[in-house]
Parts: structure tokens; C-alpha cells; sequence
């Protein structure tokens, strides 16, 4: 039995990790459940599950009798205190953005493994994050669905060096629109993912294809290769979720079906695989597999975090600070969709990056490029 803290519960990866939960309860035992502002949904999963320990990072207007058995944290740093009072042996990371940095970090303190879906915690805090988990030996288990492709096919390595990492991309939902029409798209349009169902802000992420540029500094991180050596691949079907390939021209992929249970499950039974009610793939059904090139005239955001990653230092958390300032202006209504990698570009101009010797730098980097951002985009920020 293992017991994990599910960091971010109410959310599209914590609700779909608790399924797993749910569907293998002599396995795993979710002792500890965290939210950001939802509430009413985390007291109902805390009533489903009956965690030791549960937080949410807003002081709620009532705390109802019937989920008053466990251990409570309230307030910006709840998720924290209750990872540090729980002391699970595994810790889900699934707070969306850098604000799910500082979980991660002190996961690192009390866990025996880190379950990773924070990608935005590598891409700002990565060096000094995959530092003390490799001082530590604590395994940094990716379930970013490309990632864990990767990781599943790096098992075959066997010492092997690798030449290329190939990272698919669905394209998302703006893949075949002109440039024009991209500029204009809706939130409603943009949310209208053709394959994968997620959180609204790497649904954003994933338009501007910011999304598969924070994924190429996430596996820096995590699998030590340079920029040079991690390619993007288009591939409508999200059939085949990324794929190595080693000095012989050989290639490895790892294929399913576009549900984030199937990375989720890996992750949280490593080495071991859970099953989770997915029907088998129907090769003669799909008949085919497409792939193409990226188009970075009409998404001009991915090369600018391959940019941000070969300028290191703050770069990376200069890029990842402006767009989440950004995507949130984006999903409030208050700025076009074309502004988003206008102001990427923008700030990566604007900030010239700093050396990271610390998480301290990081959010002085970060608390920066947001600035830049809101300032640039005529937002004045209440919270
Ligand atoms: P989501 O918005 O659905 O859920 C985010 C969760 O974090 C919620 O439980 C929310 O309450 C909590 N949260 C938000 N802000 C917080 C704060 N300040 N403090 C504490 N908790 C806070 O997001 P998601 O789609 O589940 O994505 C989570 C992470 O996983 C992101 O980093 C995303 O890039 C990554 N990821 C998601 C998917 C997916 O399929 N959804 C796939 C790959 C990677
Ligand atoms: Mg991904």
C-alpha cells in the first residue's frame, strides 16, 4: 500500500489520479488532498476519500461537520503545511503554474518519490529542483504524457547514449487556422481541445504552443539532454505520446490512448502498471498516423522558449511568468489571443536574464516578468 499526497486534487490531473485511487484501493491511499479555491469540490473528495490531512490555499466560509475528521491547513501556504504534516510516501505535484513550485521543493523534504504534473515548477525552478532531488536520490517520476513516454522508453536503454528525444504535439485546437483567425480565436475556441480534455490554462498553453515549449524545458530537466537534441513532432491522433531515439537510428515510442490515466497510473505505481478500464488501441480502426513539421510562423511561441532555454538563467521564468500573467488576461476576457505570444516575445526583449542561485531568485524573476506583463498589457492587478 502506498500512501500519496495528491497536490492539487480538485483539479483535471488530481481528480483523474483519485480515479485511480478509487478504482485500486488496496494499492493506494490518498492521505492528504490539497485545492487552490475550489471548496465545495475538495470537501466532497474529502469526504469520498478521508484523507489524514487536507488544505486549501482561501479560508473557506464554513468548514462543514462532516469533514472536520482530518487534519486542516488554510491559506497561501496550507499546501505546503499539510505535505509536511501528512508525510506521504509519494507526492502528486498537480497545482497548475510556478505556484506549485514550493510544493515540490518541499515534497523533495518528506517524500520518498515526486509524481510530477507541474511542469511550470521545472521550467522555473529546474536546475535547483532536479539538484537537491538528485542529492536526495529521490526519483522525479514524470507524468507530463510525453514525458512519461520518454521515461517509458528510456527502460529499454540499457546505458545506451540517446541521440534525439521526439516530443509529439497534437497541435491543439487552433492546428489548421491561419494566422489571422489564430489572433482573434476565442476563449471558447481555444478551450475546444481535439484530444485531450485538461485544465483551462494548459488548454490555453497548448493553442499558443507554449504548452510543448515549456515540455521541451521540462525533459531538459528531466532527462539532462540539451535543446539541441529534443525535437517537436506534430501528430493529430495523440496516438504515439513522444518517442527516443538512439545512435543506431532506432526509435522507440510509447503509444496509448489520449488519457492522462495511463501516465497518471504509471507514475503512481512505478515499476509496476495500473491498469484503469482503458479499451485496448484499435490499430485497423485508426488505419493511420500522421505526422508534420511544426509551423513557427503561425505559432511563434515555441521557438521562443528554445530561445529562453539556451539563454538560461531567468529566461525560462521570464517566458513562464509572462504567459501565465497573459493566459490569465486571455481567460478574463481582457486581451486578444494574438497578444500572448506578443508579449512573450516582448518580455524576453524587455528582462535580460538573471543568474538562478536560489528559489528566492526565481520569484523575484518571476514577480518581474509579471509585472512586465500586466504593465504591457494595461492590466492593473487586484489580487
Ligand atoms: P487544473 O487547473 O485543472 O487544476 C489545478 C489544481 O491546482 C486545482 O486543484 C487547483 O485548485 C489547484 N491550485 C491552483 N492554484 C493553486 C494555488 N495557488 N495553490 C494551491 N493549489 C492551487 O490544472 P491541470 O490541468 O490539472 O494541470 C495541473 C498541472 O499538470 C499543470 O502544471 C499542467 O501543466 C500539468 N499537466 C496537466 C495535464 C492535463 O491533462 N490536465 C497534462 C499534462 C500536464
Ligand atoms: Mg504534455
Amino acid at each position: 500500500m502506498r500512501t500519496i499526497a495528491i497536490l492539487g486534487a480538485t483539479g483535471s490531473i488530481g481528480t483523474q489520479a483519485l480515479d485511480i485511487v478509487r478504482r485500486h484501493p488496496d494499492r493506494f491511499c490518498a492521505d492528504c488532498l490539497t485545492a487552490g479555491r475550489s471548496a465545495e469540490k475538495l470537501f466532497e473528495l474529502v469526504r469520498e476519500f478521508r484523507p489524514k490531512v487536507a488544505a486549501l490555499a482561501v479560508e473557506p466560509e464554513v468548514i462543514p461537520e462532516d469533514v472536520r475528521f482530518c487534519q486542516w491547513f488554510f491559506g497561501p501556504d496550507s499546501t505546503v503545511q499539510a505535505l509536511l504534516a501528512a508525510k506521504s510516501m509519494d507526492a502528486l505535484c498537480a497545482i497548475v503554474g510556478i505556484a506549485g513550485l514550493d510544493a515540490v521543493w518541499h515534497a523533495l523534504d518528506v517524500c520518498q518519490r515526486v509524481l510530477l504534473a507541474n511542469k511550470e515548477a521545472l521550467v522555473t525552478g529546474g536546475e535547483l529542483v532536479m539538484r537537491k532531488a538528485a542529492e536526495k536520490g529521490i526519483p522525479m517520476l514524470p507524468v507530463d504524457s510525453e514525458h512519461s513516454a520518454i521515461f517509458q522508453c528510456l527502460q529499454a536503454r540499457q546505458g545506451n547514449p540517446v541521440r534525439r528525444l521526439l516530443l509529439t504535439c497534437s497541435g491543439g485546437a487552433l492546428r489548421d487556422w491561419s494566422k489571422r483567425d489564430i489572433y482573434n480565436a476565442t476563449v471558447r475556441d481555444v478551450l475546444a481541445h481535439p484530444t485531450w480534455n485538461m485544465g483551462g490554462k494548459i488548454t490555453v498553453d497548448c493553442a499558443t504552443r507554449v504548452n510543448k515549449g515549456l515540455e521541451i524545458i521540462e525533459a531538459h530537466h528531466l532527462f539532462g539532454m540539451p535543446a539541441e537534441k529534443i525535437e517537436v513532432v506534430i501528430h493529430p491522433q495523440s496516438v504515439v505520446h513522444s518517442m527516443v531515439e538512439f545512435e543506431d537510428g532506432a526509435v522507440l515510442a510509447q503509444l496509448g490512448r489520449p488519457d492522462m490515466r495511463g501516465p497518471i497510473g504509471y507514475a503512481m505505481g512505478f515499476p509496476e502498471r495500473v491498469p484503469y478500464g482503458a479499451t485496448p488501441l484499435d490499430f485497423a480502426a485508426l488505419g493511420h498516423l500522421d505526422f508534420a513539421a511544426p509551423d513557427n510562423d503561425r505559432f511563434p511561441a515555441l521557438p521562443m522558449a528554445v530561445e529562453a532555454l539556451k539563454a538560461g538563467g531567468s529566461a525560462p521564468v521570464i517566458l513562464n511568468g509572462a504567459n501565465e500573467a497573459a493566459v490569465g488576461a486571455f481567460l478574463r476576457g481582457q486581451i486578444p489571443f494574438g497578444r500572448i505570444p506578443e508579449i512573450l516575445r516582448d518580455a524576453l526583449d524587455a528582462l535580460p536574464p538573471s543568474p538562478i542561485r536560489s528559489i528566492a531568485d526565481v520569484y523575484e524573476a518571476d514577480g518581474k516578468a509579471r509585472a512586465f506583463a500586466d504593465a504591457k498589457l494595461g492590466i492593473r492587478n487586484e489580487e
